[in-house]
């Protein structure tokens, strides 16, 4: 498995794979059951699998959350490895990614000002600079995205079919706890407390019909939700919630 920390080596590396099938997967690290589904997907399908982490800068609202973010770059590996990844793109700083210092942006005006976006103020446009940098030196034919991530995952698509992008993307379904809590790298920073009680999220959102009971319960049970909503999103039926549980958010969907 070859390790690149510099975008350069990356490049170098991919100019000689021609002609063959590139599955990507980018991820931030800390690498859990829901990464692995991802990996095993792009492996069954593609010759070469590239792993990407790196935890974006730009793309977090807050310095902490940034700073508090997980990092487990032994158990990373050792998940790589299990996955028979070829590659793994880690760059060893951000100039690797913003030799621009994030001059250069890419913007959507519609979609990613709701949601998350709301309440994250210019994190896709974090995004999908990143998802963009990487596509062009990673170079995919397929792409794997998770739908625990809809709106980005959504907003993903827009941008491949805006800007022409050769590449396939793939959704995957959202990996789950037996208890049926959404594997997260986040779900690491929950105490004790809030781990027993976070799967609550999940199962609220699909034992009630309308919404405004669904909100009142999270409320009841000690999330504080930023919101719970029911829309078309991609053309898809979603049910979709953020919502705090102490200092960690936590967000979900479901078909609807
Ligand atoms: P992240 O490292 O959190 O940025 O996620 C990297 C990729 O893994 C994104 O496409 C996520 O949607 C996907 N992902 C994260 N958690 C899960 C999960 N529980 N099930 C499926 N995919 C996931």
């Amino acid at each position: 498995m070859k390790i690149f920390e510099s975008s350069s080596a990356l490049q170098s590396w991919r100019r000689e794979l021609t002609g063959r099938k590139i599955g990507f997967v980018p991820t931030m690290g800390a690498l859990h059951e829901g990464h692995a589904s991802l990996l095993e997907r792009a492996r069954s399908e593609c010759d070469v699998v590239v792993l990407s982490i790196f935890v974006n800068p730009t793309q977090f609202n807050q310095t902490s959350d940034f700073e508090k973010y997980p990092k487990s770059w032994e158990a990373d590996l050792k998940i790589a490895q299990e996955q028979m990844v070829d590659a793994i793109f880690f760059p060893k700083d951000q100039s690797e990614i913003y030799p621009d210092g994030f001059q250069y942006q890419i913007t959507e005006k519609q979609l990613s000002k709701t949601l998350c976006g709301e309440f994250r103020p210019g994190h896709f446009d974090g995004v999908l600079t990143v998802v963009m940098k990487l596509f062009q030196l990673v170079k995919p034919t397929r792409a794997y995205f998770g739908e625990k991530d809809f709106q980005q995952l959504a907003l993903i698509e827009g941008m491949v079919k805006a800007f022409f992008l050769d590449v396939l993307i793939i959704p995957c379904p959202t990996i789950r706890e037996t208890s049926g809590l959404a594997l997260s790298s986040r779900n690491q920073r929950l105490n004790a407390d809030d781990k027993a009680l976070a799967p609550k999220l999940h199962q609220i959102i699909m034992q009630f019909e309308d919404i405004r009971d669904a909100s009142r319960e999270l409320d009841e049970a000690g999330f504080k939700v930023e919101y719970l909503v029911d829309q078309q999103i991609a053309g898809k039926s979603r049910r979709l919630v953020a919502a705090w549980l102490g200092e960690v958010r936590l967000i979900d969907n479901v078909a609807h």
